[in-house]
């Protein structure tokens, strides 16, 4: 086993950065109790399916949101434009055009491109999952025909009229942009 590295005694290297943040940077975000359960913070986006806002880029063009689905069977089909990042936080998933079974604690890659069919098993009707979205989505039927299609400009005017709806006013999306 590795001894602890040992500092010599009074020295402490817990020094702040002593210089400015650059001109121009967008202020850090921090969201407290990201997996909440305060309802008003999942905005519905169909039956038995609550999305989460963490962050909405503008500039970067992605956003960052917990999904939820407290139902099994299919959520929906989808192309990406952009790469997705995932981790499971609680039940499972799988897409219908995959073997793999995307499990609690599991993190998965979805490459720009790719299009796949979202499906919640029987056996799992309590899913929370965080997503990294970037570039659009577009819904679309078995055969490729588009039907429509979601990017962060379409989930900031969805959770900018459920925040409405809740009594937390559309500007609280804000909080969520960057
Ligand atoms: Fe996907």
């Amino acid at each position: 086993m590795n001894k602890p590295l040992e500092l010599p005694a009074g020295h402490d290297d817990r020094v702040p950065y002593q210089k400015p943040q650059p001109w121009g940077m967008v202020p850090d975000m921090v969201v407290p109790d990201a997996v909440t359960d305060d309802e008003r913070l999942w905005a519905p986006l169909g039956p038995g399916m609550w999305s989460r806002p963490l962050q909405l880029n503008v500039s970067g063009g992605f956003y960052v949101h917990l999904l939820k689905v407290k139902r099994s069977g299919l959520l929906q089909r989808h192309r990406h434009s952009g790469a997705v990042h995932a981790y499971v936080i609680r039940g499972r998933w799988h897409y219908l055009e995959h073997d793999w079974v995307a499990e609690q604690g599991s993190y998965i890659f979805e490459p720009p491109g790719e299009t796949h069919t979202l499906v919640v098993p029987d056996d799992c009707t309590d899913m929370i999952t965080l997503f990294t979205v970037n570039g659009a989505l577009i819904y679309v039927d078995p055969q490729g025909n588009a039907t429509g299609y979601d990017d962060v400009f379409a989930r900031i005017e969805r959770y900018r009229a459920h925040f409405e709806s809740v009594g937390l006013g559309a500007d609280y999306v804000k909080r969520f942009m960057r």
